[in-house]
């Protein structure tokens, strides 16, 4: 969601604005990045199977003794897995004391991250807490994944593993096995319980990260066709007055924009001006979709997302 509303802004401002503002960019081409490095992994799960009964979950939003996210998890009735992908370009260097990541790109510039292992690490004794809450006895192992395969970097000694995407399935057939601890009932009950869980993240609108961009949004309604931003209403949908075709729904895209954007409540006035459209049709556009509302008459709200 935030790599989509990242878009959305990026869609929507001029040229000399993402000038001048380049952490937008930035992040968006990071993110971007990132879900490269997650589909890599997927990849992986996708064309392996194993000989164990296992599920493979992703963006798992838990909470024990605090909150904590999990991109990926697999989890066996005999153990789970923590999955951390790393996907950083350039040379890399992992230390211990205090623990860190640090990157250097081939021009020199150096950049310290989080450390992969502390965050492992840290994901696996809240996953444990998570169990125990749960009268659940199951080893949690941790291992950091490089998204490709051809990562320069340096680490100290430590027991998490680095790997790559391709040495998963050996480093799996490799963990020691033990007879299930949960019998298949149970371990239906887990996955359940996981899926059940897990609450989709909701990012603070772009506008909240990035106040300066608030006033300088372009408005309108993107035609689906060429990208232009400003088609015209009309009896039956939407007209692109540059390349001329037309969309049945191309509001649809606009609305959820306008909430990854600015976030919190649309009033009949937001959706006018954004999708620069008379009332009614505002109105009727408001009632047609999947919306939260509050309110009456001309205090009426919609959210999309809360
Ligand atoms: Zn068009």
């Amino acid at each position: 969601m935030l790599l989509e509303g990242l878009g959305a802004a990026i869609r929507r401002l001029t040229p000399e604005q993402k000038m001048s503002l380049p952490v937008l960019e930035a992040k968006y081409a990071a993110m971007k990045a990132g879900f490269g490095g997650e589909r890599q992994l997927d990849k992986v799960f996708e064309n392996y199977s194993f000989p164990m009964k296992y599920r493979v979950l992703h963006d798992l939003s838990l909470t024990s003794s605090t909150h904590f996210q999990i991109d990926t998890l697999f989890i066996t009735p005999s153990y789970g897995i923590i999955f951390e992908v790393k996907n950083i370009a350039g040379e890399l260097k992992v230390v211990n004391n205090p623990p860190q990541l640090i990157r250097t790109l081939d021009n020199g510039e150096v950049k310290g991250f989080n450390s992969p292992i502390t965050q492992v690490q840290s994901n696996c004794e809240l996953l444990q807490d998570w169990f125990h809450s749960r009268d659940i006895s199951l080893p949690v192992y941790g291992a950091v994944v490089l998204a490709y395969s051809k990562q320069r970097i340096e680490l100290f000694d430590t027991t998490v593993p680095f790997l790559f995407p391709n040495a998963i399935p050996t480093y799996i057939r490799h963990l020691p096995t033990t007879t299930p601890l949960l019998d298949d009932a149970a371990f239906t009950r887990l996955t359940d319980e996981f899926i059940a869980s897990h609450r989709e993240f909701i990012p603070p609108p772009i506008c909240s990260t990035y106040p300066t961009i608030r006033d300088k949004i372009i408005q309108g309604v993107a035609c689906p066709s060429c990208g232009f931003l400003g088609m015209k209403k009309y009896m039956k949908g939407w007209r692109c007055t540059e390349c001329d075709r037309t969309s049945i729904d191309a509001h649809k895209q606009a609305i959820r924009e306008w909430f990854l954007l600015y976030g919190g409540k649309m009033m009949n006035k937001d959706c006018r001006d954004f999708l620069q459209i008379e009332r009614q049709s505002a109105t009727r556009i408001l009632q047609s979709m999947d919306l939260r509302k509050e309110g009456e008459n001309r205090n009426r709200t919609y959210s999309m997302f809360s």
